[in-house]
């Protein structure tokens, strides 16, 4: 299976330049061979794929991770959403046992206290909630775009994502946020107004600041680490390295 998932990813990643947004999700949603999921954050580069897919009436199933510490503006992008659109946007919440062990033994706001302990957050709240997310699934779709960070420049539509063993698709890669901005707008799409605020990458509230005219989009995210370290681990190797090319062997 994983075979036929690495071979379909270097077909549709072949074909991508003639392809919109919505045609590279329609492409998804047809061809592969299995449940597609699309994880949102709820931000801007996800509500224009939320919007693509339950407009476009797509079999691609949404869900959210909930940290439990989202903005309350995250909430309310949520409800408007479902609101707008008539459709669930699936919740996966951390395992209870898991959450409760590690506030115990860091404390509430542990995760300012060293690296580990943010790490240990973020795999808590984030990372094993999205195993499960994806648990069963043939295809992750994502929002993440090339010119978020030095990190996500070699990124292509689509490659094989080996820790999870599935196609992980980007239909978003090459878009620029204020090509973004400017579909969200003209498409009356439910966004953050913390977007509008300067918080241009947001993730949980303890985590996130808005960023100051001339930072890289992704500053205000875990501010306060080496800029190395800024990544939640949802999209990192098994081996630990951040996700940062062609995922598909031999491309
Ligand atoms: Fe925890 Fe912050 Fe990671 Fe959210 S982003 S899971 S609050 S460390």
């Amino acid at each position: 299976m994983s075979a036929d998932l690495e071979a379909l990813a270097r077909e549709l990643d072949a074909a991508f330049p003639r392809l919109t947004p919505a045609e590279r999700l329609h492409t998804l949603a047809e061809r592969v061979p299995g449940r597609t999921v699309f994880t949102t954050s709820l931000g801007i580069e996800d509500q224009m794929l939320t919007h693509l897919i339950f407009s476009e009436k797509l079999g691609i199933e949404v869900k959210t991770l909930d940290t439990g510490r989202l903005f309350p503006e995250a909430y309310q992008v949520w409800r408007d959403t479902e609101e707008k659109y008539g459709r669930r946007i699936r919740a996966v919440y951390p395992n209870g046992e898991a959450l409760e062990e590690m506030v115990n033994d860091q404390g509430v706001d542990g995760l300012y206290y060293a690296p580990e302990f943010r790490k240990r957050c973020c795999g808590v709240r984030k990372v094993e909630p999205l195993g499960r997310a994806l648990h069963g699934a043939a295809a992750w779709i994502t929002g993440l775009r090339r010119d978020q960070s030095a990190n996500r420049q070699g990124m292509e539509f689509v490659g094989f994502d080996a820790a999870h063993g599935l196609i992980k698709a980007n239909p978003l890669f090459d878009w620029t946020r204020e090509e973004i901005r400017l579909f969200t707008e003209d498409a009356h799409v439910p966004v953050n107004p913390l977007h509008a605020k300067g918080f241009l990458s947001i993730g949980c509230a303890p985590c996130t600041r808005a960023v100051k005219p001339g930072e890289p989009e992704r500053a205000g995210r875990w501010w306060w680490e080496e800029e190395t370290l800024r990544e939640c681990g949802l999209h990192v190797e098994a081996d630990g390295r951040v996700v940062r090319a062609k995922l598909v062997p031999g491309n």
